[in-house]
């Protein structure tokens, strides 16, 4: 396992950085699919290729807590996740894939996802009164027809979306927006007529490929065989992504969060302020301290839902308390790491800004941190409850 990690550390060292550094983490800039196409050829060459992956489809296999640091050395680069093929939604999209598809779905999407040949996107988010935080708001309708499925509706921040050449789109195919259930997840090449990908919606950060685009489906037709999982059991289905998901954003933004923590030291080690170095300065030490204490506890609490997931539960409430703290924490991280850098932390000249924008959508993306606050309360009120109507102990 260690040697896994290290021959990640060295690829991104010498292979992935340059380029990072290069174009200041813009990836379109950087050269876009051109780029990805021959950071994973070279990934493939070294065996790094898709950790994660299946190995029946050509993956390494590993689990939630073998995975983890692997995907940390990934994330040290702003460009890592996508050369080792272990980046949003790509990677998301193959675990449920890997858990859901039918042997034919597998074939056709996920084999050519793990081996580098794709990418795909994950089509949930529309824009208001559509699904956003609240998953319940599903707009987008899928209408029975002989033999499928016709879809109508707009989606958008659809993370890869130009350049996917598939999407898996989450549709109402049954009951009021507003209900809960209803929800089934379709596959849908990105050639299909009916599937228009309109424009990149602009946002702060700049090194996930594909960009987060608006993609408008206008009488889609879904054939049967690709309905993924249930009819109606979408969110259901989507449960199984939902988790993991959040926790490989963790391992990968802990990378990212370390390289501008380590930025910093070197800098406040070498330059002097008021005859002393920045880093024996007390100020400067306690953020030092605190983001020590931040990737620590960071990664405890990312250990503790891994472990949970790989002995095969949701581990909702454990997922959701890392995922919330990770997204705060490692965001003050390349904070800190700014201000601790002075001018040259709010400048191209080292990477801690462009990694602290890189980070910050995170606490937005797969659940603001409010809504998970909000789960997380109401399941420690239903503890309570619950043990003073058994008379036990919470
Ligand atoms: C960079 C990026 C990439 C993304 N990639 C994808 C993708 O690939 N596929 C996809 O489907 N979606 C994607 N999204 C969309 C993302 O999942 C949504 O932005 C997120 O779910 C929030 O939905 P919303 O933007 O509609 O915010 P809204 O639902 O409008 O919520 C706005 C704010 O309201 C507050 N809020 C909401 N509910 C509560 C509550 N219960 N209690 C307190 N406050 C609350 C929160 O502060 C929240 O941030 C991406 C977003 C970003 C920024």
């Amino acid at each position: 396992m260690s040697d896994l990690v290290e021959a990640t550390r060295e690829f991104i060292q010498q292979r992935v950085i340059p380029h990072d550094d290069a174009h200041d983490g813009d990836v379109e800039a950087a050269g876009g699919d051109t780029l990805r196409v021959t950071l994973q050829a070279e990934a493939r060459e070294r065996g790094l290729l898709a950790p994660h992956g299946p190995t029946d489809c050509g993956g390494l296999g590993l689990g939630m807590v073998d995975r983890a640091p692997v995907f940390e050395e990934a994330g040290y680069s702003l460009f890592g996740p996508m050369a080792l093929n272990v980046n949003a939604p790509d990677e998301g999209n193959m675990h449920l894939l890997d858990h859901v598809a039918t042997a034919d779905q597998r074939e056709r999407y996920l084999r050519p996802l793990v081996t580098g040949q794709v990418r795909s996107a994950f089509a949930m988010t529309e824009p208001a009164p559509g699904a956003g935080a609240d998953p319940g708001m599903l707009s987008t309708r899928a209408s029975r027809v002989d033999g499928g499925w016709l879809v109508n509706g707009t989606k958008w921040f659809i993370t890869g979306a130009d350049g996917a050449a598939f999407f898996i789109i989450m549709a109402r195919t049954s009951g009021e927006v507003g209900e809960t259930g209803g929800a089934t997840m379709l596959l849908a090449p990105a050639d299909r007529d009916g599937l228009d990908v309109v424009r990149h919606v602009g946002t702060v950060d700049k090194s996930m490929i594909g960009g987060h685009c608006e993609v408008r489906f206008t009488d889609l037709f879904v054939p049967d065989e690709d309905v993924l999982g249930g009819i109606d059991e979408g969110f259901r289905f989507a449960q199984v992504r939902l988790g993991p998901a959040r926790m490989t954003h963790v391992m990968r933004w802990t990378g990212a969060a370390r390289r501008a923590h380590e930025t910093a030291l070197r800098y406040v080690a070498g330059r002097a302020s008021f005859g002393s170095r920045i880093g024996d300065l007390g100020l400067a030490q306690q953020m030092i301290a605190d983001s020590e204490i931040d990737l620590a506890a960071t990664r405890a609490l990312l250990h503790a839902a891994c472990v949970e997931l790989d002995a095969g539960g949701h581990a909702s409430a454990a997922t959701s308390i890392a995922k919330t703290f990770a997204a705060e924490a490692l965001h003050r991280v390349a904070d800190r790491a700014q201000q601790l850098c002075g001018g040259a932390g709010v400048s191209t000249e080292l990477p801690v800004a462009r990694i602290a924008r890189e980070i910050r959508p995170f606490r937005i993306y797969d659940g603001p941190s409010e809504v998970h606050r909000w789960s997380i309360a109401r399941r420690a009120l239903r503890r309570v409850e619950a043990a003073d109507k058994a008379g036990t102990t919470a």
